[in-house]
């Protein structure tokens, strides 16, 4: 066959026949990279954490060696809203920087062709100029609430690029903003901030309250991505030259928690009160990214929001009629 790849610049021709490992498939953003890559003729290599628990790196390295994927969307990690990060914050630096050491480093060893990162748009300095171009990265100090991920995804966006830098590897990272869509986490406290509205909106329905709570002072803003159009975006960027080692990935404008939790109410159908729990932090109050750089590729979100939320509510529906995955968000 035909190589598909220049090891040159790093283009991917085709993922037709290619041996691609996406690490934390069960996760949503996991799932939506199986579906987009459904009908592209890859060989999917996928593992489960009892397969290969990539906090173990004789475990990972071992796995590599033996599988051999060309292709990695490295994508598995731990992850969680800003209450979970701000009371796991242990957990959330030591499990990403054990995850992305094993992968990436394994990465270089087993010589993967090209490795897609995903890191997270709280690695941006909580100050940062909006909106925030790639080179804003490590200008200034992080949001309080999150530094513990925000550092170990920071540390893996270097990696990515020092191996680069160092060995020649086609390994690059991408930034998304506030992600959502099916297979989300639904847990009351650890879950993001589209999640967490659309279930205490939908219990305030359900119970005939006449209002519900969302954190903070509804006044920060944030830059909302449906899963399949960032899924889309890293199948672009695998594809693509490797002339940037870092992209970001929004839909390129962003609403206040405010306006986000009434759009919200109105796809629930819940037609009470908002009101605001000033106790919750409010977090950084703006980070809207500059996604110019993977624009000039050719790639554009596809996901209109309001359908994207409605589809996202109706994923929410079924999770409550499936007792297995209603267990799974804490209910
Ligand atoms: P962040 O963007 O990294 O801060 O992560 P989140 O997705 O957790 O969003 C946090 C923002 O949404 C903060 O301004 C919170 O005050 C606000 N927010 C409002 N209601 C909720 C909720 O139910 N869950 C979460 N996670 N955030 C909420």
């Amino acid at each position: 066959m035909a190589s598909t790849q220049n090891q040159q610049d790093g283009t991917i021709a085709s993922f037709e026949g290619k041996r691609i490992w996406v690490t934390g498939h069960r996760g949503m953003l996991g799932s939506a990279m199986v579906r987009s890559l459904a009908g592209e003729g890859a060989e999917l290599l996928l593992t489960t954490r009892e397969e290969v628990d990539l906090c173990n790196q004789a475990a990972v390295y071992a796995w590599m060696e033996a599988n051999r994927p060309e292709l990695v969307f490295h994508i598995g990690a731990k992850v969680g809203g800003i209450h979970a990060n701000a009371t796991l914050p242990a957990d959330f630096v030591r499990e990403n920087l054990l995850i992305q050491c094993n992968v990436i480093d394994g990465a270089y060893r087993s010589g993967v062709q090209k490795l897609v990162f995903v890191a997270s748009n709280c690695t941006y300095p909580s100050l940062a100029p909006q909106p925030i171009a790639e080179d804003a990265l490590l200008t200034g100090p992080l949001d309080a609430n999150i530094r513990s991920y925000a550092v170990s995804k920071i540390a893996g966006i270097e990696m990515c690029s020092a191996y680069r830098r160092q060995y020649g590897c086609n390994f690059v990272a991408v930034i998304p903003p506030n992600l959502y869509g099916p297979g989300d986490n639904y847990h009351p406290q650890h879950s993001h901030v589209v999640a967490g509205i659309l279930r205490r909106a939908h219990e305030a329905k359900m119970q005939g309250a006449d209002e519900f709570v969302v954190w903070g002072d509804g006044t920060p803003r944030r830059e909302l991505l449906h899963v399949d159009d960032l899924a889309d975006a890293m199948k672009y960027v695998m594809r693509a030259p490797t002339t940037h080692d870092l992209y970001n990935v929004g839909c390129g404008h962003d609403l206040a928690i405010s306006e986000l939790a009434s759009i919200i109410a109105d796809v629930v159908g819940f037609k009470g009160r908002i009101v605001y729990d000033a106790s919750k932090p409010n977090g950084t109050m703006r980070k809207l990214l500059d996604s110019s750089r993977i624009r000039a590729l050719g790639w554009v979100p596809k996901v209109d929001e309001r359908l994207g939320l409605r589809s996202a509510y109706q994923d929410f529906m079924q999770i409550l009629e499936d007792p297995a995955r209603r267990a799974r968000i804490g209910d």
